[in-house]
């Protein structure tokens, strides 16, 4: 669920925002028909230029965009060559790949307060903010950062809240897909 395999979307990119000198997907996310794996250069990138077989690049390059160029509300602090990290709406809800180069990157403002809102919004509609350090997974919550560890093929990830006096405490643990 939180697999960094690049895919092609059928949203059209915001007017106006480019890739530019960014080449951060291209790292970051598994390219299948390559046999590219994520976390590692593609070994057609010239990173920070771009990609060295530009007209014959596979369709999921051709296609995929990530959050910054799909999403007019993200300021311009989100453009990965900046922010170090991929922003991407997945099923699980938002997914924020970090560059394990720069690892700290998502607890830096104003990117931690950003996804801290997410998280308030997230858990009221079942979905979740996710980031995903070199396949490490924290689950972004409300009031907490939850280091999951890396995932294990057929589990997913759970959140519950328990009510206090003073209001709701969250929690997240990895559960295999079929159990509670
Ligand atoms: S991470 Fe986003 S901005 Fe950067 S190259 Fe990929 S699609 Fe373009
Ligand atoms: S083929 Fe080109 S666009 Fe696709 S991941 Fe490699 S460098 Fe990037």
């Amino acid at each position: 669920m939180t697999e960094a395999a690049m895919q092609g979307t059928k949203d059209e990119p915001v007017p106006g925002r480019h890739c530019g000198s960014c080449t951060l997907c291209c790292k970051l996310l598994g390219i299948k028909v390559l046999n590219k794996p994520e976390w590692t250069w593609c070994t057609h990138c010239k990173p920070g230029k771009g990609c060295g077989i530009y007209n014959d690049r596979p369709e999921p390059c051709q296609t995929f965009y990530c959050g910054y160029r799909l999403s007019a509300t993200l300021g311009e602090e989100w453009y990965p060559a900046k922010s170090r990290m991929v922003l991407r709406a997945q099923g699980i809800g938002i997914v924020c790949y970090v560059d394990p180069g720069y690892p700290e990157a998502w607890k830096v403002e104003p990117y931690h307060s950003q996804l801290r809102s997410w998280a308030r919004r997230a858990t009221s509609s079942e979905q979740h903010v996710i980031v995903n350090v070199g396949g490490r997974v924290i689950c972004v919550l409300p009031d907490k950062d939850v280091d999951l560890g890396h995932m294990q093929p057929g589990e997913k990830i759970v959140v519950g809240t328990k009510d206090t006096p003073m209001g709701p405490i969250y929690h997240a643990q990895r559960v295999q897909a079929g159990g509670a």
